[in-house]
C-alpha cells in the first residue's frame, strides 16, 4: 500500500480544516489535508453565508458575540474579496417580544456590538422589501461571506507554502500504537484504492463527522446533530442581512449571496449527519414565519433548498439543538491516552479563523515549535482557484475581453469557456485533486449551476466541453452529469410549486428525453404527498 508522510494530517477540508492547513503552513509546519470528497463538501458549503457581526448571539452567549465582533473585524480587513460588507439590520414585527426589543441595545453595548436604533420609516427606506408593520429596526455590522472563495483561498495560500491537498480521499480508520496515532488508512473513492499516511500529529476538523473519526481512534465525543435547511431566491432581495429581532429561532435571516438572497434556517435533530436533507415541511415552514418581516417571501421566487448540519457538542445530556452553545471544542486527545490527535469542531464560519488559530497552537505546543500565529495580520491572498466563485466577475471578464468567439456555457452567471478551461487547468485534469467528478468540481469553483437553471442547461454544455477537452471518456462525463444535477434535483424539489414545477417537468422531459437519463428514478417526495397529490400541485399552480 502506498505511504504519505507528512509533519500534521488535517481530516476535513471545510471552512476549518483550510484555515488550519494555511495557519500551520504560515508557521513553516508542513501539513497534508485530506478530504473525503472535495472542498467544503460539509457544513462550509452548506450554511447562510453570514458573516455575523456577533448580534445575533448578544442574548444567548456573549463569549461567542464578542468572538463574533473580533473575527468578523478581521476578516473584513486582511480577506475583504471574499467578504460583501452589507451591514444588516435587525427588526421586530407586531407580537414580538418587547422587553427583547428594549434591551437589545444594552445587551450588543455590553459585548461592545455596534448597534444603532434607526425608525422603522428609515429601515424600509433602506430595505423597501421590509413589511410595513415592522415596529423596530437596529443597524448592525453583519456582512455575507462567500465560503467557497474563503475556503479555496485559505487552500491555495497554504500549497503555496508548501502543503498538500487530497480531495477524495477518506479516513477509514486510525491506527493506534504506543498511546498515538502510528498511521491513517484512507480510501480513494475514484480509483478504488487504499493507501495510508504516517503524520507527526493528526487533527481532526471533520465538523459534523468528527464523532465518526474520534471514534475510529477508540475516543469519544459527545455531538448533537442540528440539520439546517435554507432555501435561496432567484433574485436577491435586499442589500443588506435581515435578522429577525427575537432570542435565535428558525427562519430569522436573510442574507444576500450575490445575485441571490439566502432564507432559513432550522434546526432538526437528526441521528446521522449523512442524512441530512431539506423537507417540503422545513420550506413551508421557513416562508410562513419569515413572510412576517419581508411579505415578499411568500411569492417570491426559489431555486433551490439545501441543508446542512451543525456539529453541536454536549458536555451533559442535552437534547435541544438551539440551547447547546454555538462556541467550537478544542479537544486534545492525550484525555483518551492518544498523545497525537486533536479534535477541532463545532463553532462558526466566522469563527474559522481563530478556530484554527487555537488549534494550530496546540498543534505547535505538542510538536515543541515555537511559532506564532501570523494569520490575525498577514492578509489572506485571492488566488486563482477561488477567484470565479465571486457572482458577476465571470461577466465581467467575458464583456471586458470581448472575445466573440469565447462561448458562453452557463448562460444564467455568464460563465465562459475559456473561465472553465482556467478552472480544469487549476484543477488539473488528472490526479488528486481531481476528484470523482470534474463537473461538480468546477461547480465548486464557480457559478455553474448557481443560477435558476440549476444545472439544466450549463450541466449538459459543460459536459460536452469536457468530452471536446477530453477530461472525462465513454460514460463518465454522462455519469457524473446525472449526478450532478440529481443533487441539484433534490434541493429543488422541496420547493417546487406552480410555474417552477412545470419547468422542472420540462427540465426532467429533456433529459429523459434526450439522454434516458431518469433523475432519482421517481420524482422526489412524491411518496410522502402522494404523485396524484404532486400533479394537482402543479395543476393548481401552488403557491405562485
Ligand atoms: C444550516 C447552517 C447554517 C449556518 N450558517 C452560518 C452562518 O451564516 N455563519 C456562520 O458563521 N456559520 C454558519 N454555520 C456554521 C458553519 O457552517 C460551520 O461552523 C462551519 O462551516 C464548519 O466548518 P468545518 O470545516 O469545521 O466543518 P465542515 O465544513 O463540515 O467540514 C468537515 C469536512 O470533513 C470532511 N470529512 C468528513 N469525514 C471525513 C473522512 N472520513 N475523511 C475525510 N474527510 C472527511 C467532510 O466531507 C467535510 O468537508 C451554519 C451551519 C449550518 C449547518
Amino acid at each position: 500500500m502506498k505511504t504519505l508522510s507528512t509533519t500534521v494530517l488535517i481530516i476535513g477540508g471545510g471552512a476549518t480544516g483550510t484555515g488550519l492547513a494555511r495557519d500551520l503552513s504560515l508557521r513553516g509546519i508542513r501539513c497534508l489535508l485530506v478530504e473525503k470528497r472535495d472542498i467544503n463538501s460539509g457544513a462550509s458549503g452548506a450554511n447562510h453565508g453570514l458573516l455575523h457581526s456577533g448580534a445575533r448571539y448578544v442574548a444567548s452567549d456573549s463569549e461567542a458575540a464578542i468572538e463574533c465582533r473580533e473575527e468578523g473585524e478581521i476578516l473584513k480587513r486582511l480577506a475583504p474579496q471574499c467578504i460583501d460588507d452589507t451591514g444588516g439590520l435587525f427588526v421586530a414585527v407586531p407580537g414580538d417580544s418587547e422587553q427583547y426589543i428594549a434591551d437589545f441595545e444594552s445587551m450588543c453595548a455590553r459585548s461592545a456590538i455596534p448597534c444603532s436604533p434607526i425608525s422603522t420609516v428609515e429601515a424600509r427606506e433602506l430595505e423597501p422589501s421590509l413589511s410595513d408593520r415592522i415596529i423596530a429596526a437596529y443597524s448592525v455590522e453583519d456582512a455575507a461571506v462567500d465560503p467557497f472563495m474563503l475556503s479555496l483561498d485559505n487552500l491555495a495560500h497554504a500549497v503555496s507554502l508548501g502543503s498538500e491537498f487530497r480531495c477524495n480521499a477518506r479516513v477509514t480508520n486510525l491506527h493506534i500504537s504506543n498511546g498515538g496515532i502510528e498511521r491513517v488508512t484512507l480510501h480513494d473513492d475514484t480509483t478504488g484504492e487504499d493507501f495510508q499516511v504516517e503524520a507527526e500529529l493528526v487533527v481532526n476538523a471533520a465538523g459534523a463527522w468528527a464523532g465518526n473519526i474520534a471514534a475510529m481512534a477508540g475516543a469519544r465525543i459527545n455531538l448533537l446533530y442540528s440539520s439546517g435547511s435554507l432555501l435561496i431566491t432567484q433574485n436577491r432581495l435586499t442589500t443588506r442581512v435581515i435578522n429577525r429581532l427575537r432570542k435565535p429561532a428558525d427562519s430569522d435571516i436573510l442574507v444576500p449571496g450575490g445575485t441571490v438572497s439566502v432564507l432559513g434556517t432550522t434546526s432538526v435533530t437528526i441521528d446521522d449527519p449523512d442524512k441530512s436533507r431539506p423537507t417540503v415541511e422545513e420550506a413551508d415552514r421557513i416562508i410562513d414565519d419569515a413572510r412576517a418581516m419581508m411579505p415578499i417571501l411568500e411569492t417570491t421566487r426559489y431555486i433551490r433548498a439545501y441543508a446542512g448540519v451543525r456539529p453541536l457538542v454536549l458536555a451533559g445530556d442535552s437534547s435541544d439543538a438551539r440551547n447547546v452553545s454555538r462556541g467550537f471544542s478544542l479537544i486534545d486527545h492525550e484525555r483518551d491516552n492518544i498523545g497525537n490527535f486533536v479534535t477541532i469542531t463545532g463553532g462558526k464560519l466566522t469563527t474559522y479563523r481563530l478556530m484554527a488559530e487555537k488549534t494550530a497552537d496546540l498543534v505547535c505546543a505538542k510538536l515543541g515549535i515555537n511559532a506564532r500565529c501570523a494569520t490575525r495580520e498577514v492578509p489572506l491572498p485571492a488566488s486563482t482557484m477561488g477567484r470565479w466563485t465571486e457572482p458577476g466577475l465571470t461577466a465581467k471578464t467575458w464583456l471586458g475581453t470581448r472575445d466573440v468567439h469565447d462561448q458562453i456555457l452557463c448562460e444564467c452567471e455568464m460563465v465562459s469557456r475559456s473561465v472553465i478551461d482556467n478552472i480544469i487547468d487549476t484543477i488539473g485534469s488528472e490526479g488528486p485533486n481531481r476528484g470523482d467528478s470534474m463537473l461538480t468540481a468546477i461547480g465548486l469553483r464557480s457559478r455553474v449551476g448557481k443560477g435558476p437553471c440549476q444545472g439544466g442547461f450549463c450541466g449538459l454544455r459543460v459536459t460536452s466541453h469536457l468530452y471536446d477537452r477530453g477530461c472525462v471518456q465513454s460514460d463518465q462525463g454522462v455519469a457524473e452529469l446525472k449526478n450532478f444535477i440529481e443533487r441539484r434535483w433534490r434541493g429543488f424539489s422541496p420547493i417546487l410549486w406552480g410555474l417552477p414545477a412545470m419547468q422542472a417537468d420540462l427540465q426532467e422531459a429533456l433529459y429523459c428525453g434526450m439522454m434516458d437519463m431518469e433523475l432519482c428514478g421517481q420524482r422526489p417526495d412524491a411518496d410522502a404527498l402522494g404523485a396524484d397529490s404532486m400533479q394537482e400541485i402543479s395543476a393548481l399552480g401552488g403557491r405562485e
